[in-house]
């Protein structure tokens, strides 16, 4: 394909923010694409060159960009600068400083491989190489190509096509059908590469997507836990049920295939390097040729027993200074669940048969311990469990299905967790989506910023619908930060998947993720979060942030609106009860 036909559905998916367009428009994309181009497509839509797991980072700056324009264009520095001060958007810079050249018809392939080069630029001399050689990929682009691959190399393309999207798009492209079969979902589950989904399917159709298995080396994506607010409903819900400590730590997925060792996060980055204890530990403490396990990995006091707060446990998360982080705050890692071992899918097996394989595999409990486990079918019992738990550190508990498959990218009632704040307030708290903020007024206006607009997730449509506007729980120096963080997403109207009868002062699109505490769940006009036909939706009643931002999540692992419904209708029971 001819990158300039790509750059037209570009053009197509930034001048809409309706779900629909955007699916019509992809599915048409899909329809035009071949299989060796098409997982570049979806990677240059997902504004990436491969998933992050991958770890290829473009390593561009907006200043190396600027440099890259005035060596492609010929101009200086200070008039780049001024123009891009002025239109605040480098694509469209790019886009008026190249505007005389005629391009050189480049295909998707040209591209995506320059990009590739460009990102694997390593060691000495790599910035000024990274600079030339993306001013000689501009140089031979259109105007209109060279504003995307602008906007591309800093991550700045905001496209608004979801993973939901492209998924449902490849299916209708592909089986002619709109919902995307079972099957489809679950490759994509297991190998979290949604251009190798696009690859598979198109060289082997439905059938090779059914031979995706889980890989080592690939990170599964994580099952979730649903939410129940009392141990009688669980045991209604699941029966007879495993009840194991919610632990408050890093959750790793730990690959290991011939003496080689992966991890990887909740949001499937490699965070190997970060955690040399618990490399060594599957090294040498685990029993298995090639394995993948997951585990909650957190400080912890081995002579007391004592479980530190996550506030110690989250020193470990940093780049530099590694080794003497892992002397001063040693990591324990309590393993609740296997996936894979010696070339066995496990993740269809039952908990059980899962959960006694990894028992028997782990040879040494110093680093990997398997994580504490109790049975019950009896309320009473489930609630002391859940009272020894939190007294010994635990958030609360997780009850997990005995007969229920690891289901992955899931969020389903295999695992229920019950957390200790569903008897203060609302039951647990919500992740939400900002999608904008409101100016302040009287002491805040200094910061510019007074409140912002929340949304939850509604994976049904892949929309982001508002549930709240925030105002509290945040300190001064986080609103200035936030500030800054909300105005990089900016967005000068409604962002694509954002469905509000709200208008803030600035729109932002989807990207960051904030915690929120709240009194209740009540009925509201205002938000479009569970709408129904009257036009009433589901609001959050005296919300207020907690701890900061969530790095740690994307905007669709934020809580949904069937969640949001749930707990709303859990709150009633507890105040008829
Ligand atoms: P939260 O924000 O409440 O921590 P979450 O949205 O990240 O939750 P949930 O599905 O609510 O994810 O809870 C699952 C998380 O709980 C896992 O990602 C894992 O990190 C943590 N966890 C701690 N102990 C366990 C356990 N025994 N089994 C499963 N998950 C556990």
């Amino acid at each position: 394909m001819q990158f300039l036909t790509l750059i037209q559905y570009f053009e197509r998916l930034e001048a809409t923010a309706k779900r629909l367009d955007i699916f019509e428009i992809l599915a048409a994309l899909f329809r035009l694409s071949n299989t060796s181009e098409i997982d570049k497509i979806i990677y240059l839509l997902q504004e990436q060159l491969l998933p992050s797991f991958y770890t290829v980072e473009m390593g561009m700056s907006e200043k190396l960009l600027i440099r890259s324009i005035a060596d492609a264009s010929g101009k200086n520095l200070s008039e780049i600068h001024q123009h891009f001060q002025a239109s605040g958007d480098l694509g469209k810079t790019t886009e008026c400083f190249l505007s005389a050249q005629l391009g050189t018809n480049l295909d998707v392939h040209t591209v995506y491989s320059q990009l590739r080069r460009l990102a694997e630029l390593s060691g000495e001399g790599s910035v000024e190489n990274k600079v030339e050689a993306l001013a000689a990929l501009l140089q031979s682009a259109t105007p209109t190509e060279a504003k995307y691959i602008s906007r591309f190399v800093v991550g700045r393309m905001r496209l608004g096509t979801g993973n939901a999207s492209i998924l449902e798009a490849l299916s209708l492209a592909k089986t002619g059908e709109r919902k995307p079969k079972a099957i489809l979902e679950r490759g994509f589950n297991l190998c979290s590469d949604l251009g190798m989904v696009g690859r598979i399917l198109f060289s082997d159709g439905i059938a090779g997507i059914e031979k995706i298995r889980p890989t080592v080396g690939s990170p599964i994506r994580m099952a979730l836990c649903e939410r129940i607010t009392t141990p009688e409903d669980v045991i209604k819900k699941i029966g007879r049920c495993s009840i194991e400590p919610k632990l408050d730590g890093f959750r790793c997925q730990i690959h290991k295939s011939e003496g080689k060792v992966e991890i990887f996060s909740r949001n499937l980055e490699r965070t190997t390097l970060m955690f040399p204890e618990l490399v060594q530990a599957t090294k040498t403490a685990i029993n298995a040729k090639s394995i993948i396990f997951e585990g909650e990995a957190l400080s912890y006091d081995d002579r007391t027993g004592e479980l530190h707060p996550f506030q110690v446990t989250i020193q470990r998360k940093r780049k530099h200074g590694i080794a003497k982080a892992a002397t001063d705050i040693p990591l324990k890692l309590f393993a609740f669940d296997l996936l894979y071992a010696n070339g066995n899918d496990w993740t269809n097996r039952s908990y059980a048969d899962r959960r006694k394989l990894l028992g028997s595999l782990i040879t040494d409990n110093s680093v990997i311990e398997l994580a504490h486990a109790d049975e019950t079918d009896d309320p009473i019992e489930f609630s002391r469990i859940f009272q020894t738990a939190i007294d010994e550190g635990a958030e609360g508990v997780v009850a997990k299905r005995l007969d229920g498959p690891y289901k992955a990218g899931a969020r389903d009632f295999n695992w229920i967790k019950l957390k200790r704040s569903y008897k203060r307030t609302l039951a647990d708290t919500v992740d939400v989506c900002l999608v904008g903020y409101f100016n302040g007024k009287g002491t805040r206006a200094a910061f510019g910023i007074g409140a912002v607009l929340a949304t939850v997730y509604d994976p049904n449509t892949d929309t982001f619908k508002t549930v709240s506007r925030i105002g509290s729980g945040f300190s001064e120096k986080d609103w200035v930060c936030l500030r800054k963080v909300l105005d990089f997403n900016a967005s000068n109207s409604i962002p694509p998947r954002v469905v509000s009868t709200l208008t803030p002062d600035v729109w932002v699109h989807p990207h960051t993720v904030i915690t929120v505490m709240a009194d209740e769940i009540t009925r509201s006009a205002m938000h479009t979060c569970g709408k129904d036909a009257n036009g009433i939706g589901y609001a959050l009643r005296f919300p207020r942030a907690q701890g900061f931002i969530r790095n740690d999540k994307n905007p669709e692992d934020t809580t949904t609106v069937a969640e949001i419904v749930r707990m709303s209708e859990n709150q009633k029971l507890i105040k008829l009860g």
